[in-house]
C-alpha cells in the first residue's frame, strides 16, 4: 500500500484520470476501489534475454495489457511502473539470486532493459518480473563462460525472416524445445507492410507501418505470439535487424523505395526506438536521433566469439538501382557494407584471437552468387564486392583460423564454401557460410532447391540449398563445427514437427564443408 502512495504523489490527478480511463473494464478495478485504477495483466508479451556476458545477461520485459491499442502504448496508464525482477538457479525461486526493481515509463512503451551483473560465468538461471500484483512467466537464461574458460562445447541457434502473415512461427516453438545455449536473429524480425486481408494471420493497422505508435503495435503483435514467445524465454537471444525492422531494402539513409511521403531520417529513427524497446539490448544500444549502435561481439571463453554485424545502417545504396544485375559499379572500391568504421572494428576483432570460431552473425548472402545470366543480388554482399574483398582478404592476413559467416534474409537454406577468387574451382575455401532459411516469410515453400542445376554449375562452391521454413542449428567443440539445417513442412497449419534435412562438419583449423 506504502509504495502506491508513493507512485500516486507522483503524479497529477489528470494522469491518474487518463489512467483510469485506459484501464478499461470495471473487472480490472479491485473491490473497494482505489484512487488509481488497477492495472490489467501486463505481461502479454512475454519476457526475454539475451547479450550473456560472463558476470550477466539482459533481461527484458515490457508492459502491455491491450498488446494492439492503437496509440502503441498497449493499454498502459501514462505514468511510471515500477517493475520488480527476481533471479534464481531455480525454476522455482526457492532461493533467489539477485533481486531488484526498475522503473517503465510512458517514453520507452514500458519496456524495461535489466543489466545484470555478480552471477556466475558459464550457469543457467531463471527470471521473472512482477508489477502490481501480476507476475510474467518465468524465463531461462545463462551466462557466458568466463573468458579464459575453454567450454566443452555450446549450441547456438540462428533465426531470420518471421512473416507473421505468412505462416505460424512453429519454428520459434521448435527452436525453444531444443534447449539451446544462444539463440541468434540475424533480421527481419518484423515485417513493416500493411495487412492483406484474408489471410489467416493479418499484419496490424491499415497500411505500411510509419509513425512510432504503428511500428509500436507491430513489435507488439509479433511478441504477443506464443511460439516466440516461448523461444525468447528458452535461451539468451542475439539480435541484429536487416532491413524490414524499417523498411524493405534501404540503404543507410537512403529509402529503398520513395513516395511514403515522410522524411527518412524521421522514419529510421521511430523504427530503432520501437525495435529498442522490445529486444533485450543493453542501454549502449538505446536509439539517438535516427543512429542505433548494434554491432558488438559477444564472447564464449576461449571457444568462440560472435560478431554481430549491422549491414543496414552504414551502407553504401544499392549499385545499379537495386535488384539482381550485371553492374561493374558494384565492384567500386568505395563501396561499403559495413561502413569505415564497423569494418576496422571487425577485422580488430579478428586480429585478437579471442575464441577458435569467429562467427560473424549478419544478415544478407555472402558468398558470390550468380544467376543464369550472370546477375546477383544487388542487396547482398554480391553488390559491395570490395567490402567482401576486405574482409575476406582481412582475415587471411590475420590468420584467422575458422571464420565462420551467419546468413539471413533469402528465405532459403544455404550451405557455402568461401573462396578468395570464386572463379578457382580448385582452390581450397578459407571459411564458410551457413545461411538459415526463414521462420515464416514466403509461406510452406518447396522441396525444389532453389539453386538450380544451371546455377549450381556456374556457383560450385554453393554446396546445399532447401526451400522450407525453419532454422540454423550449430553445435561448435575446439575439434569441430557441426551444423544441422532443421524444417520445417508446412506452417500453413500449426503444429508440425521439424526434421534435419542436411548436416555438415568444419574441422577445426580447415575451413570447407563437409556432408555429414
Ligand atoms: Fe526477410
Ligand atoms: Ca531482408
Amino acid at each position: 500500500m506504502n509504495r502506491r502512495i508513493i507512485l500516486l504523489g507522483g503524479v497529477g490527478a489528470a494522469a491518474v484520470a487518463g489512467a483510469a480511463a485506459l484501464a478499461g473494464s470495471a473487472a480490472d478495478t479491485p473491490a473497494g476501489g482505489t484512487a488509481r485504477a488497477a492495472l490489467a495483466y501486463p505481461f502479454r508479451l512475454g519476457v526475454a534475454s539475451g547479450d550473456p556476458e560472463p558476470d550477466g545477461v539482459v533481461l527484458w520485459t515490457r508492459l502491455a495489457p491491450r498488446p494492439l491499442n492503437g496509440d502503441g502504448l498497449g493499454g498502459m496508464p501514462n505514468r511510471d511502473v515500477t517493475v520488480e525482477w527476481q533471479v534464481s538457479t531455480e525454476e522455482h525461486f526457492g532461493t533467489v539470486a539477485q533481486r531488484g526493481s526498475v522503473t517503465a515509463r510512458p517514453a520507452e512503451a514500458h519496456s524495461v532493459h535489466v543489466e545484470l551483473a555478480g552471477l556466475a560465468p558459464d550457469s543457467w538461471y531463471y527470471y521473472r518480473f512482477r508489477a502490481e500484483g501480476h507476475t510474467s512467466r518465468v524465463g531461462r537464461t545463462r551466462t557466458a563462460p568466463a573468458l579464459t574458460a575453454t567450454p566443452s562445447s555450446v549450441t547456438v541457434l540462428a533465426a531470420s525472416c518471421a512473416h507473421y502473415e505468412q505462416g505460424h512461427f512453429t519454428a520459434y516453438r521448435r527452436m525453444a524445445e531444443e534447449r539451446p545455449d544462444l539463440i541468434l536473429h540475424l533480421g527481419d524480425y518484423i515485417y513493416e507492410y500493411g495487412p492483406v486481408p484474408g489471410r489467416a494471420r493479418v499484419h496490424s493497422g491499415v497500411s505500411e507501418i510509419l509513425s512510432l505508435a504503428q511500428y509500436r503495435v507491430r513489435h507488439a503483435q509479433y511478441k504477443a505470439d506464443a511460439d516466440l514467445q516461448a523461444a525468447h524465454a528458452a535461451a539468451p537471444w542475439l539480435v541484429v535487424w536487416d532491413d524490414h525492422e524499417v523498411h524493405n531494402n534501404y540503404a543507410g539513409l537512403v529509402e529503398g523505395d520513395p513516395g511514403h511521403g515522410i522524411d527518412f531520417r524521421a522514419r529510421r529513427a521511430t523504427a530503432y526506438q520501437a525495435y529498442y524497446e522490445n529486444m533485450p539490448l543493453r542501454a549502449t544500444a538505446r536509439p539517438v536521433a535516427w543512429n542505433m549502435a548494434l554491432f558488438r561481439r559477444v564472447r564464449w571463453g576461449r571457444l568462440a566469439t560472435f560478431h554481430l554485424l549491422d549491414t543496414r545502417q552504414y551502407r553504401s545504396d544499392q549499385a545499379c538501382g537495386d535488384g539482381w544485375k550485371v553492374c561493374p559499379e558494384a565492384a567500386a572500391a568505395t563501396r561499403t557494407i559495413t561502413g569505415p568504421g564497423q569494418e576496422t572494428w571487425l577485422l580488430d576483432g579478428l586480429a585478437a584471437h579471442h575464441g577458435s570460431w569467429d562467427v560473424i552473425g549478419q544478415q544478407v548472402f555472402f558468398a558470390q552468387r550468380l544467376d543464369s545470366a550472370g546477375r546477383s543480388s544487388m542487396d547482398s554482399w554480391n553488390g559491395y564486392l570490395a567490402s567482401r574483398q576486405r574482409i575476406q582478404r582481412g582475415w587471411l592476413d590475420r590468420s584467422v583460423r575458422n571464420p565462420v559467416i551467419l546468413t539471413g534474409d533469402v528465405h532459403t537454406a544455404w550451405a557455402n564454401d568461401l573462396k578468395m577468387d570464386y572463379r578457382d574451382v580448385a582452390a581450397a575455401p578459407i571459411g564458410v557460410e551457413l545461411a538459415t532459411t526463414s521462420i515464416a516469410s514466403g509461406g510452406d515453400g518447396s522441396d525444389t532447391p532453389p539453386l538450380s542445376d544451371t546455377e549450381a554449375a556456374l556457383n560450385p562452391h554453393l554446396k546445399f540449398s532447401h526451400g522450407r521454413r525453419g532454422y540454423l542449428r550449430t553445435r561448435y567443440t575446439p575439434a569441430q563445427l557441426t551444423a544441422d539445417f532443421r524444417a520445417v513442412s508446412r506452417i500453413t497449419v500449426a503444429g508440425e514437427p521439424v526434421r534435419t534435412v542436411a548436416s555438415f562438419a568444419v574441422a577445426e583449423g580447415r575451413p570447407g564443408l563437409q556432408a555429414i
